[in-house]
């Protein structure tokens, strides 16, 4: 079995409600996908997805598609893709970074080995430990009345863990929202808040210290990236548990969080973690280190959602709670069957070879951003 052909394809689907972020990352309005179809000589097809969000990611979707057109593509062409492995260090010794790239052929690679022996990919990784998985519900930031009344709506849809953004708005409207949020729901929902690096050590502080008593699980991000002496002066206040998710796009990174006790919670996201097989090694740093993981997403087709959920279900260091499998729900389409796994605020592992989500060539063909199909030619 050979590579013979390589396709990506930049997709933009509107957002049912834009997503107003951190003041670093602004509102979102539109997904920018970069879906990637792996061909093989026997009519196999493996599908893989890039989700840049730039700058919360390096990489943008012109970007991703440049590369694997100009690097990774042509790596590929004419190799078995079975052998994940052998791609894996091509990549790594042609770019050092570029992990959306490498990630969306990555997921294609997994899908293929699954599809080429009716296998599903979470077998592969060594079996399930469950068949479905809680969803979380995302808010962008708001009011505090926003916040109940968005929470109150989607408790009636079944969910039960809530991540409440941040980062946007003054620290100490921030402290008010997340104690109106423990006044009125108190134990009776899980919830966590997300600062993507919107805040600097001393609202950090402020913050961990001004809502001390109130029940979320962890906070996210709460210094920027790379802040290493600033989660340490976090971890001295002894308030909330912590979650790394931009501080963590490489198991180099895991490895000196968990290492030094930095951080309780390592965000995983298939894209942003260069695929599979990368987010495999940063979850064992998790498993080894005691930490926990929480499956989160960025704005995502159902390629990379069901990549996740492949991931998700045989992780055995899943926090409680709800995990960001609600991406293509809050898209106005989707490019794939992933929606028709969730289930009243839950998603249920396909038992279909590869990555068992069918793709929806009409959405595709409809939602594919204009000229910026890119082929890569049979290597001679
Ligand atoms: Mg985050």
């Amino acid at each position: 079995m050979k590579v013979d052909r390589i396709e990506a394809q930049h997709v933009t689907i509107p957002l049912v409600t834009p997503y107003v972020l951190s003041r670093k990352y602004g509102t979102v309005t539109h997904s920018h996908a970069v879906v990637v179809r792996v061909y093989t000589d026997d009519g196999l097809v493996g599908l893989g997805e890039a989700d840049p969000l730039p700058p919360f990611t390096e990489e943008s979707w012109a970007g991703v598609m440049g590369t694997i057109e100009g690097v990774l593509g042509p790596l590929l062409m004419g190799r078995d893709p079975r052998d994940i492995l052998e791609h894996r260090l091509l990549a790594d010794r042609a770019l050092e970074g570029d992990l959306l790239a490498k990630g969306a052929l990555d997921m294609a690679l997994w899908d293929l080995l699954g599809k080429s022996n009716g296998t599903p990919v979470w077998r592969l990784l060594g079996g399930k430990l469950r068949g479905s998985v809680p969803l979380l519900w995302p808010f962008g930031s708001g009011t505090s009345a926003q916040d109940l009344e968005r929470i109150q709506a989607k408790r009636a849809e079944g969910y039960g863990t809530f991540m409440i953004k941040m980062g946007a708005l003054p620290i100490e409207t921030e402290i008010q929202r997340a104690q109106a949020i423990q006044e009125r729901f108190g134990d009776e929902i899980r919830w966590n808040v997300d600062a993507n690096q919107g805040w600097d050590l001393g609202m950090a502080t402020r913050f961990m210290q001004g809502t001390r008593g109130c029940g979320l699980d962890f906070v996210e991000q709460p210094v920027p990236r790379g802040d290493l002496a600033g989660l340490r002066t976090l971890r001295g206040l002894a308030t909330h548990p912590i979650s790394a998710d931009e501080g963590v796009q490489t198991a180099a990174e895991a490895l000196v969080l968990a290492g030094e006790g930095l951080v309780d919670v390592f965000s995983l996201k298939v894209t942003k973690n260069g695929g599979i097989s990368r987010s495999l090694d940063i979850a064992a740093v998790a498993r080894l280190q005691g930490l926990g993981v929480l499956v989160n997403s960025m704005i995502e087709l159902g390629i990379t959602q069901a990549a996740a959920l492949q991931l998700a279900v045989t992780l055995p260091n899943l926090v409680p709670g709800g995990h960001c499998f609600m991406s293509t729900l809050r898209l106005t389409d989707d490019i794939t069957s992933f929606r028709g796994l969730v289930r009243r605020a839950e998603v249920h592992v396909p038992d279909l070879p590869g990555l068992g989500v069918e793709l929806d060539e009409a959405a595709l063909a409809h939602h594919a951003a204009e000229g910026v199909t890119i082929r890569s030619r049979v290597r001679t």
